[in-house]
């Protein structure tokens, strides 16, 4: 068995969704490669008894290790301190040094953004943030506030508590001194090194897998398989101790020869994938949008450097923008309509045209929900790729949201671009 932990995500816009969590996913992966295993991750608002709840599950579960986040703030409302204090056993004081530390802190900030603070709120905001539980260790502050680990107390059993400021950029700074701390190195002692590997398929369906999977038998103990689809794509993430690397080589070998024509990736994304072939051919491409309006250049440029491949895009929603910046012929548009096959090769073939560019790729389609008609129904795309030695186009009937749609048209594109570009499974 590997070594687990436990986190709490503290934060009532977290808990509400006003903030989207960063910070448990971040911990996860963290602690996944130094081999310890999360179980749960609670979500918790700023209120006192949901806290101590959520540390007593977590302790429940018999974990090494909690690690909290949020609620070290210089407010009444961040309480994770003292409540963490309390669970552990041992009250909170003032440490007076660490005190002297954050006002410095804090003063330098005040003058150096020019605000006009009072300083008896000042300091008592100060006070709070150097209350340390008794026999803590402090981490020092990234920001003003400091971390802490948080031992039971002599004579208790229990997790180790380690808590951590709630805006990512803190948390992910204080991470390296909150893993060397020497009762977190403790917690963790005895962990096995845990592998993750992932492989994608394009156009399986989770049935199809489940029933591999299911066939297999044992020959895959020892694998922890997660599946996941997303966005039409089907992810499988496996993780496994290093003695169960052959199981590994059996499930990639059983998906070779099962899903062998949808299988694209034993490891990098599609964007990842996109990405290197256009660096390694010294191909660029050029992108003319319609109803994704440039939701596919955004994507395309997602990552640095990609200026080395992506010249450029058009947002050619209007007809007359396919006609006049891209030379979509009148007589096209009239003949077949703006959402039309033809239309979306004339328009990959015009922005490789007018950008000079290798490869074009033309999106036109209707987003919905209004638009539709009989023939050309809400979710009908057209997507074209137009490279060097010829092209691939896809119809599509797509349905969900307006985003999805679009969300969708762009993710065909991409897998268009990448079997243009690397062969392998058809888009
Ligand atoms: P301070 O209040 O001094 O900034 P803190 O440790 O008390 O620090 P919080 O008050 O909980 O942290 O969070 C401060 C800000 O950090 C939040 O408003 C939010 O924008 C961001 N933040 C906190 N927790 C998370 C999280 N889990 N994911 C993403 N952002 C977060
Ligand atoms: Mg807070």
């Amino acid at each position: 068995m590997s070594t687990r932990a436990g986190i709490v995500v503290t934060g009532t816009e977290v808990l509400t969704g006003r903030v989207a969590d960063r910070n448990g996913p971040w911990l996860a992966e963290q602690l996944r490669l130094l081999g310890v295993d999360v179980g749960h991750v609670v979500v918790v608002g700023d209120r006192p008894e949901d806290l101590r709840d959520a540390l007593g599950f977590l302790a429940g579960t018999g974990v090494p290790l909690v690690i909290t986040s949020g609620g070290l703030g210089p407010t009444a409302d961040d309480l994770t301190a003292e409540v963490v204090g309390q669970f552990q056993g041992r009250p909170s004081q003032v440490d007076a040094e660490l005190e002297q530390r954050i006002g410095a802190v804090v003063a330098r900030l005040v003058a150096r953004r020019g605000w006009r603070a009072d300083p008896a709120s000042l300091a008592s905001g100060t006070r709070k943030q150097a209350l340390v539980p008794e026999g803590a260790t402090v981490l020092e502050p990234v920001g003003t506030a400091p971390g802490l680990v948080v031992p039971p107390a002599d004579g208790r059993t229990g997790p180790v508590v380690l808590v951590l400021p709630g805006p990512p950029s803190e948390l992910q700074a204080m991470w390296s001194a909150a893993v060397a701390a020497a009762p977190v190195r403790q917690a963790l002692a005895g962990r096995e090194e845990l592998r993750q590997e992932t492989v994608r398929l394009w156009g399986t369906l989770e049935s199809e897998l489940a029933a591999t999977l299911r066939d297999a038998g044992p020959v895959l103990d020892g694998l922890e398989i997660s599946t996941c689809l997303r966005d039409g794509e089907l992810e499988i993430v496996t993780r496994f101790p290093p003695p169960a690397q052959p199981a590994y080589d059996h499930l990639v070998a059983l998906l070779r020869e099962h899903h062998g024509d949808t299988l694209f990736s034993t490891g990098p994304t599609l964007d990842e994938l996109i990405a290197a072939a256009f660096a390694d051919r010294g191909l660029t491409v050029a992108t003319a949008e319609s109803c994704t309006a440039g939701l596919l250049a955004a994507r395309l440029t997602t990552r640095s450097g990609s200026s080395e491949w992506v010249l450029g895009g058009v947002a050619a929603y209007a007809n007359s923008a396919k006609e006049e910046l891209l030379g979509v012929p009148r007589e096209l548009l009239d003949r077949h309509g703006a959402v039309s096959p033809e239309v979306a090769v004339a328009m990959a073939e015009g922005a490789r045209a007018r950008f000079g560019a290798d490869v074009g790729i033309g999106i036109t389609g209707i987003a919905g929900p209004g638009g539709g008609t009989p023939d050309k129904p809400v979710g009908t795309v057209h997507v074209s790729v137009v490279g060097p030695d010829g092209g691939e186009s896809r119809a599509l009937r797509l349905s969900g949201s307006r985003t999805v749609v679009r969300e969708r048209s762009v993710t065909v594109a991409m897998q268009l671009l990448r079997a243009l570009l690397l062969g392998g499974p058809p888009a």
